[in-house]
């Protein structure tokens, strides 16, 4: 392809960037980005009962989050309204367009008549100037709609980058309002103004798009544009096998920040919800504009895997370096009670939990315990530590001066307190666990007391022996 190509996302602000939506973006971005294009931003905001700033703002955020940076925007529709009603002027004059005074009602008798006969319901074109045709009188006090006057004959055929070639005859599409009787203009009219306004290229989109793309096809043909490309994304469906909605799965982006996911692996995971590269699962963003070619597209729907993303996020836990990781974790931390600068250093405690984590949620979690005050818990003692090991928890203390505060040091002098106490090492880990971080599961006990430190673990120690010496 030697001339620019430009891409565009188009999300309407009528609620949050759901799945479906950033993987449209994630698809037009790559495909600007793979060739050197421009990729734009465009709120398509006509809709002004159900658009609202805040949805604006929630798109942009999660653009954001996601990485998706765009050449060229956020451009809206609603400071475009003085540019389309030119282009309907100009449509009405050239004939494009016409005048259409048909009440609600009438089309109601229009349809309901349609049906009788066994046909498909749809405006009949009477309000349509032919020549030789006498128009009904224009009836008084009435503000018509404007209608695209629709070719009558043949059929609109393209060939989709995804879909491949696809033929809709004329037959099937009836002339379509683009201006209500208010003056506004509406969806479809908009976005084919605005593709050609802005250049684009190539169209990237979800597959509920594609009955909308034969009636552009011919607006865009009447403004004599020269036509995009179209690439129609399959649908992603629910790990439940139904459409992907509220009701199976998460479906907004945002929420996935909440729940602890990073970017990269949801990107990771959106490029390859229906194209692929090879085996390739995992892959950055600059391979992924690398290697994106729209006709590895697949047809069919893709499946939305809970289990399969939340692999890819521990993979890219896993790989974050611990001091970015504590970056991100010490605002997740805070509801949880902790205080940071009393504990260990933060990446250190990152490198130990990290690995188990699938979700920050879950890192955060794991790190909790290094940072909260720990109190004897009784319960938790009675239920976890027998009588049995108290004088090798109090021979620990003695001995912890003696060493070096070091991971081998503490495991050496661990495993001789168990030979001298005729202990197994689940009976004292356990103990040493529940004293000193106040849980019975941790990583590995001498990384754990290394963190923790030495002062803080002796102290811990001997609080709980003192409060339970000498207890039946
Ligand atoms: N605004 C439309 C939507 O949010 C997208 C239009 C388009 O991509 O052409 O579904």
């Amino acid at each position: 392809m030697t001339s620019e190509i430009r891409t565009r996302f188009a999300p309407s602000p009528t609620g949050y960037l759901h799945l479906g939506g950033a993987r449209s973006a994630l698809f037009s971005w790559a495909f600007a980005r793979h060739f050197g294009g421009v990729f734009v931003l465009r709120i398509e905001d006509t809709d002004v009962e159900r658009s609202t700033p805040e949805a604006v703002a929630a798109i942009l955020k999660a653009m954001d989050w996601l990485g998706l940076d765009y050449d060229e925007g956020p451009f809206y529709q609603m400071q475009h309204l003085a540019r389309y009603n030119a282009v309907i002027g100009e449509m009405l004059s050239r004939g494009s367009a016409y005048h259409c005074y048909t009440s609600p009602e009438e089309l109601e008798v229009m349809r309901e008549e349609q049906r009788q006969r066994g046909e498909k319901p749809r405006y009949d074109g009477r309000w349509r100037p032919i020549a030789g045709k006498v128009l009904p009188p224009v009836p008084a006090g009435v503000k018509p709609v404007v209608r695209f006057a629709n070719p009558r004959e043949g059929a609109v055929s393209w060939h989709d980058l995804v879909k491949g070639p696809i033929t809709i005859s004329n037959d099937e599409l009836d002339d379509l309002i683009i201006a209500r009787s208010d003056g506004t203009p509406t969806y479809n009219f908009c976005v084919c103004v605005d593709d050609w306004d802005m250049g684009i290229t190539h169209v990237i989109r979800g597959d509920d798009h594609i009955n909308n793309t034969p009636r552009q096809i011919n607006i865009l043909a009447a403004l004599g544009a020269k036509l995009p490309e179209y690439g129609h994304l399959p649908l992603i469906l629910g790990p439940d096998g139904q459409k992907l909605s509220k009701r199976n799965g998460t479906v907004s982006v945002m929420q996935y920040e909440l729940d602890g996911f990073l970017p990269d692996a949801l990107i990771n995971y959106l490029a390859r919800l229906g194209w692929s590269h090879g085996d390739s699962e995992i892959f950055s963003r600059e391979e992924m504009i690398k290697w994106f070619d729209i006709g590895h597209v697949s047809k069919s729907a893709a499946q939305w895997d809970p289990k399969k993303l939340a692999w890819l996020n521990q993979h890219y836990i896993k790989a974050m370096p611990d001091e970015r990781l504590a970056e991100l974790i010490a605002p997740r931390l805070a509801p949880n009670g902790v205080n940071l600068d009393d504990g260990p250093s933060l990446p250190a405690v990152i490198a130990l939990v990290k690995d188990r984590a699938e979700t920050l949620v879950q890192l955060a979690d794991a790190i909790t315990m290094f940072f909260r005050p720990v109190q004897p818990d009784p319960e938790m003692v009675l239920a976890h530590v027998s009588e049995a090991v108290y004088p090798a928890l109090a021979a620990f203390v003695a001995q912890s001066v003696d060493i070096q505060w070091q991971r081998a040091e503490i495991s050496a002098l661990i495993k001789a307190l168990l030979g001298r106490f005729s202990l197994k090492m689940p009976q004292l880990a356990v103990a040493l666990r529940v004293f000193c971080v106040g849980q019975p599961q941790t990583p590995s006990i001498d990384a754990v007391l290394e963190l923790v430190g030495r002062d803080r673990c002796v102290a811990r120690i001997e609080a709980g022996l003192a409060l339970f010496a000498g207890k039946d």
